[in-house]
């Protein structure tokens, strides 16, 4: 039960905290509802699993049953051949999850 709304992320090239490319994954409510510290323990299998979506979907560049939502984006803004590539490294990179204490 829960709706695409309940989680945010944020994403720098390279973050003033880190120095580093970091991508920030957080419960979109005051004092959060720790669906983001599920996906900390999950990244290796939503990587993987993106990947299966993307390159089984039948459409030629992207559509929003596979790499974006129509409320943010259009077909003209996206780069299914890029997203594969990019999830790909993903899933075959050992990312590390820090949930802040
Ligand atoms: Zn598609």
């Amino acid at each position: 039960m829960c709706d695409a709304r309940d989680i945010n992320v944020h994403a720098g090239y390279r973050d003033a905290e880190t120095g580093a490319p970091t991508v920030y994954v957080y419960d979109n409510f005051v004092g959060g509802i720790g669906l983001s510290e599920k996906v900390a323990g999950l990244l290796p299998d939503i990587f993987a699993m993106a990947c299966r979506l993307v390159a089984d979907c039948r459409c030629e560049s992207g559509c929003p049953s596979c790499i974006y939502t129509s409320s943010y984006m259009s077909e003209g803004d996206v780069d299914k051949r890029a997203t594969r590539v990019l999830l790909e490294r993903l899933r075959d990179t050992h990312l590390q999850a820090q949930i802040p204490s």
